[in-house]
């Protein structure tokens, strides 16, 4: 039995949705040519596409707002931002980045040379695109119970160390610039990695003189894994597994639209004084003067908020929990998913759930449709759509080894009627799955395809 926390919070603005008729929604949806980022955000009733940027703001964040300090250089708002990163992060420098992708872009554009390589447990899309895009070459290297969906290991988002070391001899270390590690790891379902793996981690970069930089995109709910799951941890505060865990590293990269649960925003943070140096004029460059960085100064103060709260642990309690709720509820009835639940979603495994549509005919997606149809829920396929790839020699398509559909949970934003509703709707679909169709593309760009590809049902 997992209980559903009750929200700690009451609700006192309201957005209001809407489900509009099976009809409208077909039509939507072909509008769209099958595929759900087409869609318009009134044609869909819940939406879980997401959870960045999509978390709802407490009064403290949206009153910090309004004392935003919209000075050019030095404003107040920086040195509010400036506080809570000294307290939770404790490297020596920081910039705010408009995103999580931008602290990325800037990183490698001064740390990162052609030719090098990236490890990490594994790198998130933006990552990889930012290491690619200046000729890099990310390389993941996560255990391998991340891919076995039923395996119930506590911290499936851990490096292989055996693989990280055995990397580094491989490809020489004078090719390895900096090294990362995603916390939670989002691409492989948002699974925690436990601090012994972080030591262990810190430990073999320390030891080839690596800088070691976190993406610390869910750093607050990883530190509630740890005190949930990791021996030892119980009775530390997430603030104080948190400064143990950046502790650990040289730097960090963050999107603030997750864990400091705002609408915009990220940073990059560093202990080296001579990179710090670089990446100010870089960013003066690309994204602003290095006191705001591409954000207003309210925008600070909502993250400089935002971040405690993030690590408040009435908060992560229910934030988790909700997850697991889901999780749990989707199981009862048959719905098969990665276990553990990670975070911030839950990640249905549609090859087993349509076991008769072949990944070649997309099952990730005919599920995403479905959900919209029956529903009005949006999802996003992460399977063959996303990751299927052409095998460089024989043009054969390789697909990925999971056939997923991601329902990514916004942050303070749903209830559990909102819960109970998804698994009812689950349920609906289940009972009539063997007449689910797959789909054919009609048209895919060559990259991040998913995102614009247009689809046909097949039969
Ligand atoms: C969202 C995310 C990013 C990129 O952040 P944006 O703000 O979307 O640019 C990087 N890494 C991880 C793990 C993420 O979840």
């Amino acid at each position: 039995m997992v209980n559903y926390p009750p929200e700690p919070f009451r609700i006192k603005m309201v957005e209001p949705i809407k489900m509009i008729d099976r009809q409208t929604r077909e039509a939507a949806l072909k509008r769209a040519n099958y595929n759900v980022f087409g869609l318009r955000a009134e044609e869909i009733f819940i939406d879980l596409l997401t959870d960045s940027g999509t978390g709802a703001m407490s009064q403290h964040q949206w009153s910090a707002m309004m004392e935003g300090d919209e000075s050019y250089a030095g404003a107040n708002s920086y040195f509010r931002l400036a506080e809570a990163m000294r307290e939770i992060f404790g490297f020596r420098f920081f910039v705010p980045t408009h995103q999580g992708r931008a602290a990325e872009n800037i990183l490698c554009a001064v740390a990162l040379g052609e030719g090098e390589y990236i490890p990490s447990n594994m790198h998130f899309d933006t990552t990889e695109g930012n290491i690619r895009a200046r000729g890099g070459r990310p390389t993941n290297l996560v255990i391998d119970e991340a891919f076995d969906p039923g395996n119930r290991h506590p911290f499936k988002g851990n490096m292989d160390i055996d693989k990280l070391r055995a990397f580094i001899e491989e490809v020489g270390v004078d090719k390895v610039p900096f090294g990362m590690i995603t916390i939670t790891n989002n691409a492989g379902g948002g699974q925690p990695v436990s601090m012994e793996n972080l030591k262990a981690v810190a430990d073999v970069y320390k030891e080839y003189e690596i800088p070691f930089f976190i993406d610390a995109c869910r750093f607050a709910e990883n530190a509630y894994f740890i005190k949930l799951r990791e021996p030892g941890y119980e009775n530390k505060t997430t603030l104080e597994i948190a400064q143990e865990t950046f502790a650990l590293a040289d730097g960090a990269t963050m999107s603030a639209k997750k864990d400091a649960i705002v609408n915009i925003g990220g940073f990059l943070a560093m202990n080296d004084e001579g990179l710090f140096q670089k990446v100010k004029n870089e960013l003066i460059l690309r994204e602003g003067f290095p006191t705001y960085g591409g954000l207003a100064g309210r925008d600070l103060d909502a993250i400089a908020t935002g971040l405690r709260e993030g690590l408040d642990e009435d908060y992560l309690a229910y934030r988790l929990g909700q997850t697991a709720y889901l999780g749990k509820k989707l199981l009862e009835v048959g719905i098969p998913i990665v276990e553990p639940p990670g975070g911030h979603a839950v990640y249905i495994d549609a090859g087993s759930l349509l076991a008769h549509i072949p990944p070649a005919d997309f099952p990730g997606q005919s599920l995403a449709v479905e959900l919209y149809l029956e529903g009005g829920i949006r999802g996003v396929e992460l399977g063959s759509v996303a990751f299927a790839y052409p095998d460089p020699s024989t043009g054969e398509t390789i697909h990925p080894k999971m056939e997923l559909v991601r329902l990514a949970i916004p942050r303070r934003v749903y209830t559990q009627a909102h819960m109970d509703y998804i698994v009812k709707t689950f349920e609906k679909i289940k009972a009539r799955q063997e007449r689910i169709r797959g789909y054919r593309i009609t048209y895919a760009p060559e990259l991040l395809r998913h995102f614009t590809a247009q689809f046909e049902p097949i039969g």
